[in-house]
């Protein structure tokens, strides 16, 4: 390391880029651990219906404790994809999420994240079997998030991997729709119960994501897909994604993710009210 790049004449970059390969190291071995330990939660987000103001899902959104800070799975999760661990932290979440669901709410559904690793692992689906069967949650209240870069390089066994899901009763969902590799084409591939528009639009400014949004709509009515818009932090966005006929929100708007036990049954009444005084007015018969 040190002594080699010093050979190699990388010398005057050595110190910085040795901090950060130890930095790396040390986060993927603390990782490899952090389930045994007990470091990792769920924390929930509401998914909230407009046309009613209530909440018809939960997203699970994983959170790791490592010493006193919180690291984001934005930070940690692309290390766990890249080293393999993504399989057991995923299966960690899958078993978590169908157990916080079964016990402590009745009806809603809750949302899951897989990376494309966990959901090519040969063991993905005796995983979400298993974990459906130890927790008796009914399979149509669990839903699996996956991206668009699942159905890149192996169409065929994704498909086919989608379809098992499918056939378990759980749902589909397409997450972050509008980033990477996006194209319509990928909505027809596969009947998708949901689309999750990307933030990146919803905070789009400019009139073209709004005629994408749109069209995004058509389509997936067109599918009977649910459309749910990602990353509403304004009521501005609000009115427009309600004035194009969205009827699905989550975001910082109107509630955040948080641990299980703060996590809000119900919207609160003035949450509710931002929500219903919008509701475009009827038409006068
Ligand atoms: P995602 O699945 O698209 O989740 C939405 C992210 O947006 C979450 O970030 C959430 O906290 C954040 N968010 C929600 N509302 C707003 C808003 O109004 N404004 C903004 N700016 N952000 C908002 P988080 O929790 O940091 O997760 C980031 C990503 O990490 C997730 O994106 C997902 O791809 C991945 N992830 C999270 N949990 C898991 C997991 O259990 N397994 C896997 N494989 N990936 C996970
Ligand atoms: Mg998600
Ligand atoms: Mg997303
Ligand atoms: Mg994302």
């Amino acid at each position: 390391s040190a002594k080699q790049n010093g050979r190699n004449g990388y010398q005057a970059f050595e110190p910085g880029m040795g901090r950060a390969l130890r930095l790396r190291q040390e986060l993927e071995s603390d990782l490899g651990l952090a389930i045994e330990r007990g470091e990792f939660e769920l924390f929930l987000q509401p998914r909230v219906d407009l046309t009613d103001a209530r909440i018809s899902s939960y997203e699970a959104l994983i959170r790791w404790r490592r010493g006193d800070i919180y690291v984001s799975p934005a930070d940690f999760i692309p290390v766990a994809e890249a080293s393999g661990l993504v399989v057991p932290i995923g299966e960690w979440v899958i078993r978590e999420a169908c157990r916080i669901a079964a016990s402590q709410f009745e009806e809603t559904a809750i949302s899951v994240n897989v990376s494309p690793r966990q959901f090519l692992d040969p063991g993905f689906l005796s995983v979400i079997r298993q974990a459906l069967a130890e927790t008796g949650l009914r399979p149509e209240r669990l839903e699996l998030e996956i991206t668009e870069g699942v159905l890149i390089d192996d169409d065929s066994r994704a498909i086919h991997i989608l379809g098992e899901i499918k056939a378990l009763g759980a749902l589909v969902s397409l997450d972050d729709f509008g980033t990477g590799y996006s194209s319509l084409s990928y909505l027809t591939r596969f009947r998708f119960d949901t689309i999750k528009l990307d933030r990146s639009f919803v905070q789009a400014t400019d009139e073209t994501a709004w005629h994408v949004i749109r069209s995004v709509l058509g389509i997936a009515g067109g599918l009977r897909a649910r459309v749910v818009a990602e990353g509403v932090e304004t009521t501005q966005q609000l009115e427009r994604l309600m004035v194009v006929g969205c009827t699905e929100i989550q975001g910082f708007l109107v509630a955040e993710p948080r641990p299980v036990r703060d996590v809000p049954r119900k919207l609160d009444h003035r949450t509710r009210a931002m929500i219903l005084d919008r509701r475009p007015s009827r038409e006068p018969v």
